[in-house]
């Protein structure tokens, strides 16, 4: 399951340079997560930037890209920006690398079945599942 205290600790000790938590996967975790940003001196305090993609349930989701640096942040954003002209093996290469996975990690990763069939944005949802599953949300609104 969801490590997100531990992911984002490591961000906060620069052991690595990113995490991305989706916030509706599991809310409680994650607002212990913003908990923890919010509390400590805005010195040591990671770039946090909201965005809204889609969950792993293929459903708008909000998620919070969390970045020890603004270099990794501004990557980060113009990769999540690519995402529908990218093909997936290769977003999810560019993703991994972000997040601080080793070369043997992400090649296992994009073989395995949740790279091939995971609807969410960090994972390299297309925009045309995107807009379908806003579609669905607005009906049921
Ligand atoms: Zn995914």
């Amino acid at each position: 399951m969801t490590d997100y205290l531990n992911d984002v600790r490591e961000v906060i000790d620069d052991e690595r340079n990113l995490a991305i938590i989706e916030y509706d996967k599991c809310p409680l975790e994650a607002g212990r997560v913003l908990d923890v940003l919010s509390a400590l001196p805005p010195s040591e305090r990671p770039f946090v930037e909201r965005f809204r993609g889609l969950g792993e349930n293929g459903k708008p989701a909000t998620h919070y890209i969390i970045a020890g640096d603004l270099f990794t942040l501004r990557q980060t954003e113009r990769l999540l920006a690519q995402v529908s002209n990218i093909p997936r093996a290769e977003f999810q290469q560019r993703m991994g690398q972000l997040l601080g996975y080793s070369a043997e990690d992400i090649s296992d990763f994009i073989g395995s079945e949740i790279a091939r069939n995971c609807p969410c944005t960090i994972c390299g949802r297309d925009d045309l599942a995107a807009e379908a599953a806003a579609k669905r949300t607005q009906y049921h609104a």
